[in-house]
């Protein structure tokens, strides 16, 4: 089995997620008490968010190429970045290492390509809605159309990812917002959305939503521990 290197805590509220869908995984397929080999670098998401918010992709980059060259050390076989927004720098982190890098919007596009759906919704963090490090990898490498909410409701999907999920706060209030929000990409033709920040599965389940739902932490996760076993 391969090490698996975590390059997380953005938040480590999703972190966890991938830490115990893992270590799932890798017991199921290989039973008894058998359990993952992991490396994980957890950084200090106060200080990355700033950055983010005023624009120093470098400097987040710079950063988490230095985690990735720790994870590296550590003995990891492969890089796991568990966020899609931090992927906006995944060429800095991917240049840092030697290790194979599993970009979390790969995974993610296998997963609703094999389900046949060419329309997809994407809610995230504003830039990973908005840039195009993300979607535009979904459309150009994989063939998807993409499409995202309103400005008004990229505004709240945005502040409940940053005010509360990545603080542990889980509000029905919110999860209301997000179904609503949910309904009005399908009206715009998504035939599934993309849950693309790893916090939102937290809030919002399957059955919220009458269309298939991609969780990006537990897809990627998943693509990890299979990739581990391989
Ligand atoms: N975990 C989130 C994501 O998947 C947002 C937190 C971050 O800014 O990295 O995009």
């Amino acid at each position: 089995m391969k090490t698996i290197g975590l390059l997380g805590g953005m938040s480590w509220e999703s972190t966890v997620t991938y830490y115990q869908t893992i270590n799932r995984i890798v017991g199921r397929e290989l039973g008894g008490l058998h359990s993952a080999r992991i490396a994980m670098h957890s950084v200090e998401f106060h200080e990355i968010q700033e950055l983010q918010h005023v624009g120093k992709w470098h400097e987040t980059g710079v950063i988490l190429a230095d985690a990735a060259k720790s994870i590296e050390r550590a003995g990891a076989d492969l890089l796991v970045l568990c966020t899609n927004t931090m992927h906006i720098v995944a060429p800095q982190i991917e240049a840092a290492t030697n290790l194979p890098f599993l970009h979390i919007a790969d995974a993610t596009a296998a997963c609703i390509k094999a389900q046949g759906i060419d329309r997809i919704g994407l809610l995230g963090t504003r830039f990973t809605m908005e840039e195009e490090f993300y979607r535009g990898r979904l459309e150009s490498n994989h063939g998807l159309s993409v499409v995202t909410p309103n400005a008004g409701d990229r505004t709240i999907v945005h502040r409940v990812i940053y005010e509360e999920l990545c603080r542990g706060k889980v509000d029905a209030a919110s999860r209301a917002e997000y179904a609503r929000i949910v309904a009005a990409l399908i009206a715009d033709g998504a035939q599934g959305v993309i849950l693309g920040c790893t916090e939102i599965g937290l809030l919002l389940r399957q059955e919220d939503s009458p269309v298939p739902l991609f969780d990006t932490a537990h897809i990627h996760a998943e693509a990890a521990a299979l990739a581990a076993l391989a």
